[in-house]
């Protein structure tokens, strides 16, 4: 049997039943879309976060797109994020029409360098995309502070980063609006797309609420700025406010993963995660560096491995953005890393001998490089 970086078919058996009733909840209510389960939901992971309004969408990256519509972020103005990140954090800006402007990141946690913010603003600047990457938070007060200075909005990409921590407060509670993502693999995941937005914002939170029903405020009638069909399905929303009662534990799961890793793996020449200062890590995936990267994944074959990278191509390196006018060179660390990472299988239900097996498959291909 092949061993692959994810696998949620451990975590349904374990909790099928709760997951078949949330479906049949729905099915039995007489209302399927935007009904009470998104309401409960939206309700449920605003209070998680001490905060005034959730926004269900129904994916990730349209949660991005969306918060950055409703921070007042126009075509044509820049929007500074990394290149270091999944594409869909630079579709999306890509989508409201915004210009991506790239800063580098820091070689040991592979976070935003937040000290190249200043010199990336412009006066088209609007907003600044903070990337929570891996399960770990960017250093937020140097963002923070910046965008005050500079009357700028700060929209932070949760996606990777639910329940994590930035000296003591969570990710998505310390930018003008946070966007997250309930993609099955996510520390927090649906069985099928699902997003969300978060604000404290009671003007934020009703242009969100238009922008993802049509731009409607009553049914039939388009507001002011024509908007998106972005709802959060009623049954994802069910599925996931009974699972964010679980995510404390999915988060246990998956640092006492990390801890087996860093155990089983310490002296083998591989660079592991770090975290950064005041970080509370919910490792989202576990990234690894080797210079050796494509043989060492190649060799994992033979033992059954499959790993992944994320992410093996710079978004600024992409064809697709080569309109942007990147070049190779610009963003070094960024470009480095992709060279050298690679995933290894994390997930709170990763069974224990799965994990032991991979740790001495790695072992032994390490020490016969
Ligand atoms: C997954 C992810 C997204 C997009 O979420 P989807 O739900 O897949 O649209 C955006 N940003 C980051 C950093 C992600 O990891």
């Amino acid at each position: 049997m092949t061993t692959f970086v994810w696998d949620y078919l451990p975590e349904y058996h374990a909790e099928r039943e709760d997951i078949l009733e949330a479906v049949d909840t729905v099915f039995q209510s007489g209302q399927l879309v935007l009904g009470e389960s998104v309401s409960r939901f939206e309700r449920a992971f605003a209070d998680h976060h001490g905060l005034a309004h959730c926004v269900g969408v129904d994916n990730g990256t349209n949660a991005l797109v969306l918060g950055l519509e409703a921070l007042g972020v126009r075509p044509g103005d820049e929007v500074i994020t990394v290149s270091n990140t999944a594409a869909p954090t630079v579709l999306a800006i890509h989508a409201a029409g915004a210009v991506p402007v790239f800063v580098d990141v820091r070689e040991e946690d592979f976070l935003m360098r937040t000290d190249q913010l200043a010199a990336a603003v412009t006066e088209r600047t609007t907003a600044v995309v903070p990337v929570h990457l891996y399960g770990q938070c960017v250093d937020m007060e140097p963002v923070l502070a910046l965008a005050r200075e500079r009357g700028l909005k700060v929209l932070e990409d949760c996606a990777q980063a639910h329940g994590a921590r930035h000296h003591g407060r969570l990710a998505g509670t310390m930018g003008d609006a946070a966007a997250f993502s309930f993609y099955p693999t996510k520390v927090l995941g649906a069985y099928g797309d699902g997003g969300a937005v978060l604000t404290d914002d009671d003007a934020t939170a009703a242009a969100l609420r238009r922008l993802r029903y049509y731009g409607m405020e009553e049914r039939y009638y388009v507001v002011s700025t024509p908007g998106h069909n972005s709802r959060l399905d009623e049954v994802q929303a069910e599925i996931l406010r009974r699972k964010l009662r679980r995510l404390g534990a999915y988060i246990e799961g998956r640092r006492a993963v990390a801890r087996r890793y860093a155990e089983g793996l310490a002296g083998t020449g591989l660079v592991l995660p770090t975290n950064a200062v005041g970080n509370d890590h919910v490792h989202y995936v576990y990234v690894v560096r080797h210079p050796q990267r494509d043989t060492v994944i190649e060799r994992l074959r033979a033992y059954g491995i499959e790993l992944n990278i994320s992410y093996p191509w710079p978004v600024h390196t992409m064809t697709g953005f080569a309109h942007l006018g990147y070049r190779e060179g610009d963003l070094p660390v960024t470009e480095r890393l992709a060279k050298e990472i690679f995933s290894l299988p994390m997930y709170p239900s990763l069974p224990q001998h799965v994990q032991e097996k991979v740790i001495e498959a790695l072992r032994e291909v390490l020490a016969g490089l």
